[in-house]
């Protein structure tokens, strides 16, 4: 615990401590484990208690909380100089706001130890584990600038861990890839739901490495290649998601999808480009790590060119790998914009 927080602040400098307690929210920042121990004491024995994990930029955090003048306030994302910490959270599923079974927290357990067995395949150290009090904590040491390229690396590397590590008994949490995310207290009590025998509140605890070394940035870029390619190769989610048969199998000919009728019908339609390319809005654009430009020019359709099936493209890298199949699974209205219903017999005779 005294070591947890050591390396804590060793790494971040400043640390938010954040007292969740039926829904009021208090934090205060610490410059070391002794103030925060003090401050973790005096929440006393409600809710629930959570700390930053990356590195602060102290003046920026300062300017922040001087305009928020007394008011309730957290530290913001934008506050966050770089990523001290890979953060992953694996939690079994269960009846909500409930603390777990022991059956279900060492499903998680097995999972999170899978997934440190796959990374240290891939040549990474040893992170840092945790009961977190309803499931499994990873954490890998890392030093990462807190800018759009670390942000787009982590999404592409929370998804695929997520494709790979999430069924439905365990759930791989992607929730928690923002820099200024909180994580639980180790040593501190988690409680959820009523304290239960069967269901009971527990008191994390965490085992740091004696050996905690760094992942290199070489090793965490190289992660999101290999998932970004997975995607792109195999479609998002492709192991875990029919999307692209099931989008593949519905009732229209999508040869004649009137596929600017349909985009137009979503909200989603900017204008023509050129020919028979048309500017749109990417459906997933709020997965986007930059906005796009007004022309639409970053996400294009190609309406229905001769006998084939129109086309989207999206230029964003969160998008690598989706197409128009992607977009019929997401949207299931595509059938109604068809000129005509899907009639295999037609094109053999
Ligand atoms: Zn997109």
């Amino acid at each position: 615990m005294n070591d947890y927080l050591s390396r804590l602040f060793h790494d971040s400098g400043v640390v938010e401590l954040c007292h969740m307690d039926h829904g009021r929210i208090w934090s205060t920042w610490h410059n070391d484990p002794d103030s925060l121990m003090l401050a973790a004491a005096s929440a006393g024995d409600s809710g629930n208690l959570f700390t930053t994990l990356n590195r602060v930029e102290p003046a920026l955090l300062g300017d922040y909380l001087k305009s928020q003048a007394g008011r309730t306030a957290r530290t913001p994302d934008a506050c966050i100089h770089r990523y001290t910490r890979l953060f992953f959270d694996l939690d079994p599923t269960r009846p909500k706001g409930q603390s777990s079974t022991a059956d279900e927290l060492a499903a998680a357990e097995l999972r999170a130890r899978g997934l440190v067995a796959k990374l240290a395949a891939l040549g990474w150290p040893m992170p840092l584990m945790a009961m977190s009090g309803n499931g499994w904590h990873v954490q890998f040491r890392t030093a990462l600038p807190n800018t759009p390229e670390t942000s787009e690396q982590l999404r592409a590397i929370y998804a695929g861990l997520a494709a790979e590590f999430s069924d439905d008994e365990v759930q791989f949490d992607r929730a928690v890839q923002n820099p200024a995310r909180l994580c639980t207290l180790y040593g501190s009590v988690k409680r959820k739901g009523i304290n239960h025998p069967e269901r009971p509140h527990r008191q994390s605890v965490c085992q740091v490495p004696r050996d905690w070394r760094q992942v290199h940035p070489r090793q965490v870029d190289g992660l999101a290649n290999l998932y970004a390619r997975q995607t792109r190769q195999h479609g998002p989610g492709a192991t875990t998601r029919p999307a692209k048969a099931l989008a593949a199998a519905g009732q229209g000919d999508y040869a004649t999808l009137n596929v600017v009728a349909w985009f137009a019908a979503h909200g989603a339609y900017v204008g023509p480009l050129a020919g028979h390319v048309h500017g749109v809005r990417c459906p997933w654009s709020d997965e986007h790590s930059t906005p796009s430009p007004k022309s639409g020019s970053d996400t294009v359709i190609f309406a229905n060119d001769g006998d084939g099936w129109p086309g989207f493209h999206c230029k964003h890298s969160h998008c690598a790998g989706r197409d128009i199949r992607d977009v019929l699974t997401l949207w299931t209205d595509g059938d109604a914009f068809c000129a005509a219903a899907f009639a295999p017999m037609r094109r053999a005779g």
